[in-house]
């Protein structure tokens, strides 16, 4: 069999801390590109013309000009969970397979830094590090903080991640959680030891809130200026899901007036953001670069289940994790075509 090609668009992390590249290359050519993560469709389907597989990550946006353009893309393989940027329809409609991986594999990492973030905001611990770098020691009766244990956690979306930070919330600190998921069942939210509310009583008696909902019409901007308004003065916001799911021109309103005492962000709207980006200047702000998956075993994980999934789909077979699986009912598969 001819080898194909396999490009890496805009990821920082498959293939680098494993030998995914290696296996990839004995059954594709593989490259690395960047592009601007605003880049428009049609000039993203030039800069990718002859790429049968991408491996893509969550920018720039795969959208319907891009699918309409590229004729030879068969399949584009998400190196995480959220699929925000890749209009699904459009990729469907052009026979392309969309992968992501499985969202197991990325559990235990992003629950783990949603705590880390958590403990951080309630200790200040990032800024109080920040001080002893400057010589400042002395300042420290500055850093009183907050405890874990008694306060009560909102989480907005109790699904994979989400419950997981219920478990380790409940179990590890004593925390009493309050959740809001339309779609999970009041019964499996208290199996999952955790008290089911609508949204409006989350955001009125949350000291923390925490945020595990996909990016999706529905919730974009979800926590905007009114729902701010909502919540209890000296509130703590921690988002490791999606930027969109928050306003930042609420939140920096909602910081400048008190209602959000601490921010702890992983994922900001329009990312990767520079030093110049509004949100930076305020003091009790901890932002990290979406380091969520970053683990060394959930990277594992990503990158064996691509590379799998890539190695299916030479086999004219549907991935475990497609997300558009119908996509082989359809005549127009390109994968099939490919394989001719
Ligand atoms: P999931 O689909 O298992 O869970 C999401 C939950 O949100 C589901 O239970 C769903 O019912 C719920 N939900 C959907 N719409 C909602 C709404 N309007 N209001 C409240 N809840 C709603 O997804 P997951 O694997 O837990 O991932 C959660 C989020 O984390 C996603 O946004 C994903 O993109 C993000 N994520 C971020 C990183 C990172 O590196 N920071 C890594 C992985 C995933």
């Amino acid at each position: 069999m001819n080898k194909k090609r396999a490009v890496i668009v805009n990821s920082k992390s498959f293939g680098k801390f494993t030998d995914a590249i290696r296996e990839l290359e004995k059954f594709c050519h593989v490259s690395r590109i960047d592009v601007p993560k605003d880049i428009c469709g049609a000039d993203l389907a030039e800069k990718l013309r002859g790429a049968h597989f991408i491996i893509a990550t969550s920018h720039p946006k795969y959208d319907r000009a891009f699918f309409k353009n590229n004729e030879d893309v068969v399949s584009i393989l998400i190196h995480g969970i959220g699929v925000d940027n890749v209009d699904i329809q459009a990729a469907t409609d052009n026979g392309i397979v969309i992968v992501k991986v499985p969202g197991i594999m990325e559990r235990e990492a992003v629950a783990e830094l949603t705590i880390g973030l958590m403990l951080s905001a309630l200790r200040h611990i990032v800024q109080a590090s920040n001080k002893v770098r400057e010589g400042r020691w002395a300042e420290r009766a500055k850093y009183v903080g907050f405890e874990l244990a008694g306060k009560t956690v909102g989480i907005i979306g109790i699904g994979n991640i989400g419950s997981r930070v219920a478990e380790l919330l409940i179990n590890g600190f004593n925390a009493k959680v309050i959740a809001y998921d339309p779609y999970v069942s009041a019964d499996r939210v208290r199996m999952m030891g955790a008290e089911p509310v609508d949204l409006e009583e989350l955001l009125k008696n949350s000291d923390i809130i925490t945020i595990h909902c996909p990016l999706t019409k529905e919730t974009y901007h979800m926590l905007n200026e009114n729902a701010f308004n909502k919540m209890r003065k000296g509130v703590i916001l921690i988002n490791t899901a999606r930027g969109g799911l928050v306003d930042a021109d609420a939140l920096r309103k909602a910081l400048e007036d008190g209602i959000v005492a601490a921010v702890a962000l992983d994922v900001v709207e329009g990312e990767p953001i520079d030093e110049k980006h509004p949100l930076i200047k305020y003091e009790n702000i901890i932002i990290t670069p979406h380091i969520g998956a970053y683990t060394l075993e959930a990277l594992t994980r990503m990158d064996s289940s691509l590379v799998n999934a890539v190695k299916t789909l030479l086999r004219g077979e549907i991935p475990e994790n497609a997300v558009n699986p119908e996509v082989f009912q359809r005549d127009n598969l390109r994968i099939k075509k490919l394989l001719e």
